[in-house]
């Protein structure tokens, strides 16, 4: 399975497609960062095949 996962800009965290999917906004679980990641970070690409195979995402 493919992996999709987002970097934050800010810090390099890297967070999983299905988190940012479930919560559409959030904070950065980084230490000390304050940015805010969007599942519309996401290439529009990546967001597609996720969406597409959003069954084998869940854990
Ligand atoms: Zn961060």
């Amino acid at each position: 399975m493919r992996v999709i996962t987002h970097s934050c800009p800010e810090c390099g965290t890297v967070v999983a497609a299905n988190e940012l999917e479930a919560n559409r906004v959030m904070k950065c679980p980084g230490l000390e960062c304050e940015a805010v990641l969007r599942f519309d970070d996401l290439d529009l690409e990546a967001r597609e095949h996720f969406v597409d195979h959003r069954e084998q995402y869940q854990i």
